[in-house]
């Protein structure tokens, strides 16, 4: 691992595991959840928000950083940290996602992945060595991988060949990664003859001065991503290319997206336990409260999903007793807090009267309280698993939130 990221295991509870993470930004105490914040802002919220919340680490996404302001700007202006005001840690995802289903006319190659901005129709071509250097300039703590994303389901053949290709991705964003920390914000060399024999288009690796990547956090930690669809055999194919490789870190890719949650469960439950023990496991794009502890009895330690602070816009609200629509007309009068068992600042200060009058106002008030009670529920669930591990309780847990969210909307 590098310097400035480390891993260890507090304590077990089965698989399950709690522990801290250290990044160059702080420690971060797992299970975690990483609220989303997409454009370098999570919808709603400020830093002091995310703080008050209990958020420790949260996500950007390089795609969008990347086309809007760009990646030389935020660099220039001192990395993500500084621009955004948020001191903790930082995870970037690697833009592929959004390539994938933002992109318009979009193609595939090995190279890496030709589209058009959502934006203003530009053309762009994001190659695994790119999507490190847009991640170098932005500067998180933790940079993901570029991997292919395959809409499912796929033919078997298919997702064998998107697997392979993934590896060898993963390859040029490691070679990448490690020329760029070797060689930091000066002078990038690359040996020609491990460009030419790893890399389809060497001259990608070596950069114009003008336009060498420029390290805004020398501590940044590199995670890979396991993927394989829902082949058991691809994913240990995966975990073995990727492993071989070797990163600080790694993480199970290309799972809730659209899968029955048995299928992504069984899975988890296969993969997890083949990656090192000793370094955290992150579960990309990770997803209801009972999805999250159901991962963490499978040995899982961090996750991220948009499901809290998407659905708190919508008016749909995560609480002690299930889910809540907050626009429903019996809550028009109704003077009692959202959630009387929640400590955030929403469910302290005001009634789901004014909550539901917000909302069907259209105040923007209404997203901004909603998300503040959506998040604090999320990350007062994973202390709750972490406690849960410590004591020895993780299943008694997991079966009240299965209870609980599971079922059908209580008030629907
Ligand atoms: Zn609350």
């Amino acid at each position: 691992m590098s310097p400035t990221f480390s891993f260890r295991v507090l304590h077990t509870d089965g698989a399950a595991r709690r522990g801290e993470m250290q990044t160059a930004h702080g420690a971060v105490q797992t299970p975690a959840f990483m609220p989303v914040g997409t454009r370098g802002a999570v919808k709603g919220m400020t830093p002091r928000d995310l703080r008050e919340v209990g958020a420790e680490i949260i996500l950007g996404n390089t795609y969008h950083l990347w086309l809007r302001p760009g990646d030389g700007l935020i660099a220039g202006l001192g990395g993500l940290h500084r621009f955004t005001g948020w001191d903790g840690p930082i995870l970037t995802d690697s833009g592929g996602f959004q390539a994938f289903s933002l992109g318009a006319k979009r193609v595939m190659t090995e190279e890496g992945i030709r589209f058009r901005s959502h934006l203003d129709g530009s053309e762009h071509l994001l190659t695994p060595e790119g999507a490190t250097d847009i991640q170098a300039r932005l500067g998180p703590d933790i940079a993901m991988v570029l991997d292919e994303c395959l809409a499912q389901p796929a033919p078997l053949a298919t997702v064998r060949e998107s697997t392979e290709r993934s590896a060898r991705w993963a390859r040029r964003c490691r070679d990448r990664f490690l020329a760029l920390r070797e060689f930091g914000a000066g002078e990038l060399r690359l040996d020609s003859e491990t460009a030419e024999s790893r890399a389809p288009s060497p001259e990608s690796l070596v950069p114009s001065p003008e336009s060498r990547p420029h390290v805004t956090n020398p501590g940044q930690a590199q995670f890979g991503i396991i993927q394989g669809g829902t082949v058991p055999e691809l994913r240990t194919l995966s975990v073995e290319r990727t492993l071989a490789i070797g990163f600080e870190a790694y993480a199970i890719g290309g799972l809730s997206v659209g899968e029955p949650a048995d299928i992504m469960y069984s899975v988890v439950g296969h993969t997890a336990p083949q990656l090192p023990a000793d370094r955290p496991r992150y579960l990309m794009g990770v997803g209801t409260p009972l999805d999250i502890v159901e991962a963490v009895s499978r040995g899982v330690d961090l996750f991220d999903c948009v499901m809290p602070t998407r659905n708190a816009r919508n008016g749909q609200l995560f609480t002690s007793v299930g889910r809540l629509t907050i626009k429903n007309a019996k809550y028009a009068d109704d003077g009692g807090p959202l959630d009387p068992a929640c400590p955030c600042y929403t469910c302290r200060t005001h009634s789901r009267a004014y909550l539901r009058h917000l909302f069907v106002s259209g105040e923007v008030g209404a997203a901004v309280l909603n998300t503040i009670h959506n998040l604090r529920f999320y990350l007062d669930t994973m202390a709750r698993v972490r406690q849960a591990i410590v004591f020895g309780t993780l299943e008694t847990l997991r079966q009240s939130l299965q209870a609980m969210f599971s079922r059908p909307l209580s008030d629907s």
